[in-house]
């Protein structure tokens, strides 16, 4: 069985798309992390594209909860609240309903597999280090945990008295999840990547062959940058785009 991983897509329907095609014929079951909307300016095309997949297994993030009213905007900075506010009133009744109605995670898949958006102990706490991640793999039942929420992508893996970060390279990162070893992968943001590489982020992981493929795929970013502008959203939105910060 091939997945498709995707996250954190955040209504940037360029990115999504460049990924959907450079993914085409890849994968067999599509997994979707959270944060389907917010940031971005097509809420609405972002969730019909993620319902037709039709996705295995869906789960939501903090913006799907404050974009469709579920939770307040309270832990949110002021471009994220904008955006939320903005998202909230664009999204037409039945999307805004099917993003109220999405779990929380975990979400287990298989019973070597399961999905969560921050973490297994807490959906909307972030993982950002080695300790975080430690206590990620102490929580989780599954050898292969993927999650969301942070727009890094990274793998943490632990075989033994082994336990290390690997960080993506330029190309394609392949990650064994064989042979014993315990992985927390977040395949990184499709819409707003935060590693410094503005390319939209996925992966595929084979579980016939045991890999974990952490992937980037160039998109239209002004494209993207542009909706944002002409939609009222914050500015700032867009710039960071571009920088992938
Ligand atoms: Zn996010």
């Amino acid at each position: 069985m091939r997945y498709l991983v995707l996250s954190d897509i955040h209504a940037n329907l360029e990115a999504l798309d460049a990924v959907l095609h450079s993914a085409d014929g890849r994968w067999d079951r599509a997994l979707v992390l959270g944060d389907l909307v917010g940031y971005g300016a097509d809420p609405n095309a972002v969730v019909e594209r993620i319902v037709a997949l039709p996705p295995a297994a869906v789960i939501r993030g903090n913006h799907d909860k404050a974009a469709s009213g579920v939770e307040d905007t309270a832990n949110f900075n002021p471009a994220a609240r904008a955006a939320a506010i903005w998202t909230y009133g664009a999204l037409a009744p039945d999307h805004r309903a099917y993003l109220q109605a999405l779990p929380a995670g975990p979400l287990v898949v298989d019973d070597a597999l399961e999905i969560c958006h921050g973490s297994p102990f807490d959906e909307d706490f972030y993982i950002f280090d080695g300790s975080d991640a430690w206590r990620a793999l102490e929580s989780t039942r599954s050898s292969l945990c993927f999650f969301g929420h942070t727009h890094v992508a990274v793998a943490f893996l632990r075989s033994g008295n082994l336990f290390e970060a690997v960080l993506p390279e330029n190309g394609d990162t392949p990650v064994q999840a064989r042979n014993g070893r315990r992985l927390l992968v977040n395949p990184g943001s499709v819409g707003q990547p935060r590693d410094g590489d503005p390319r939209a982020a996925y992966a595929i992981y084979d579980s016939t062959e045991g890999v974990v493929t952490l992937r980037r795929v160039d998109y239209a970013v002004e494209r993207a940058q542009e909706k944002i502008i002409a939609a009222g959203l914050p500015k700032a939105l867009a710039a960071r785009l571009a920088a992938g910060r």
